[in-house]
């Protein structure tokens, strides 16, 4: 392991399990995600056979994923801090399995979170691969943007909507191939858009909707260049009946601020994955260059090569700083959501340097596909875009200056 941990808020039961993660990172993510990288074909990913579904049992064995069942004696503070310290460990192993094996845990608690106690009971008996669904092919940014004219404009007519008749609501429309685990989740937490809005896409609602429900199909795996072992894929929903107790908010009163609550935790947990992933970067170049030999000694040796590593090295620790406090004092208080989206485009950035630099290091190493490092740039380009892209989400925090 990294010997850069400066770790004494944590305990020895933290730090164990900080061990037991990283372990499963390196027995079981990183193969499985090196294997799953090089499938040609997405279907690949999530065949009867593939190698996900190892990864998904063992993850859920571990019983880490819901932060809700760690150790009752924690603090929500330090409960919120031993959960960075997971979801850091876990991306280093892969981003790409941490988000999906991460959305398992994810359906029964938003009805627990939502005080949707029948909804609760339902969905805590299954075992769900939950999925997030919120953007449409013609509305990606439009759907995040909560701070823009944008998002209540009354002639904005999403895809994807819902009308209500008796006691159930009725669904039609599509969500768009970026739905992370949308070709293998068995329940969605979906953002879609009341039919009768007159706020455009504030006018919304969230649901969560079990997708074996008659009308729902779904799209072929999405094919991208990076974090290629996260499947997506689009999810279609036509005259789909979701029971009202599945509808967590609706209305133009609650769904910007509801919005907003989801986009904050989301953008927070990806700084802090994506600090796992800037380590990875960094843990590979260092010791790639302790052992590449060049003009008579390790590449470490010289000056240039020195001096980038301590560069990348301060860069994930100033990262990890900015999401642990995010993490931590979002866990106490209602933070605002600058400090989340600071999170995540300074983490997601940081990654995206750091993974660059390793690449540098490598040499033409770093190109091949046989060194880990140009995986790490791949999967690192793709978070400047996920979860909002990174420029919107800062125009989008500006306006809360
Ligand atoms: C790896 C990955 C995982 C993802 N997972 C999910 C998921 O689980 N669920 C889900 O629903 N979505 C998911 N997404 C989708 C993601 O949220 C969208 O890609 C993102 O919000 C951007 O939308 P878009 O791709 O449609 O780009 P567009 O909205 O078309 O934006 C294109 C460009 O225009 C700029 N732009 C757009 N509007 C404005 C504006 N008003 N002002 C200034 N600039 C603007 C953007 O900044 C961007 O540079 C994922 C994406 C990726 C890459």
């Amino acid at each position: 392991m990294t010997t850069y941990h400066l770790d004494s808020a944590l305990s020895d039961d933290m730090k164990q399990v900080r061990d037991t993660v990283h372990r499963f990172a390196v027995e079981v993510m990183r193969p499985a995600a090196a294997e799953l990288d090089r499938m040609s074909d997405a279907s690949d990913v999530v065949a009867p056979d593939s190698v996900l579904w190892k990864v998904m049992d063992r993850y859920k064995e571990l019983g880490i994923g819901d932060p809700s069942k760690y150790d009752p004696d924690l603090s929500p503070a330090e409960r919120a801090l031993l959960h960075a310290v997971v979801l850091e460990e876990l991306s280093w192993g892969d981003v790409g399995l941490a988000i999906s094996v991460g959305l398992c845990d994810t359906i029964a608690p938003w009805a627990l979170g939502f005080g949707r106690q029948e909804a609760y009971e339902y969905f805590s008996k299954r075992e769900d691969i939950g999925c997030l669904a919120l953007t449409e092919p013609d509305h990606g940014s439009d759907h995040v943007g909560f701070t823009e004219p944008i998002f209540s404009d009354p002639a904005v007519r999403p895809s994807c909507r819902a009308r209500r008749e008796g006691n159930e609501y009725v669904i039609n429309g599509q969500k768009a191939a970026w739905v992370s685990n949308g070709t293998i989740a068995t329940a969605a937490a979906l953002f879609c858009t009341m039919e009768d809005s007159k706020d455009g896409l504030k006018g919304g609602a969230a649901f969560l909707v079990p997708l074996e429900l008659p009308g729902v199909s779904r799209g072929k795996p999405l094919d991208k260049i990076g974090q290629r072992s996260l499947n997506q894929g689009e999810i279609f929903f036509s005259d789909v009946r979701v029971p009202e107790a599945f509808m967590l908010i609706e209305g133009p009163d609650a769904y910007g601020m509801v919005w907003e609550m989801v986009l904050k935790q989301a953008n927070s947990a990806m700084g802090q994955q994506f600090v796992g992933v800037a380590r990875a970067a960094l843990d590979h170049a260092v010791a790639y260059a302790k052992e590449r030999v060049q003009g008579g000694v390790p590449i470490i040796q010289h000056q240039g090569v020195k001096a980038r590593l301590f560069r990348m090295f301060s860069k994930v620790e100033a990262a990890r700083a900015l999401a642990r406090r995010v993490a931590v004092e979002a866990a106490v208080a209602d933070i605002p959501f600058q400090h989340a989206a600071a999170s995540k485009i300074v983490c997601t950035q940081t990654a995206y340097e750091v993974a660059h630099d390793a690449v540098q290091i490598f040499g033409g190493n770093g190109l091949a596909r046989e060194y880990p490092v140009e995986k790490l740039f791949r999967d690192a380009r793709a978070s400047l875009i996920e979860d909002g892209e990174n420029d919107f989400l800062g125009l989008m925090a500006a306006s809360r200056l």
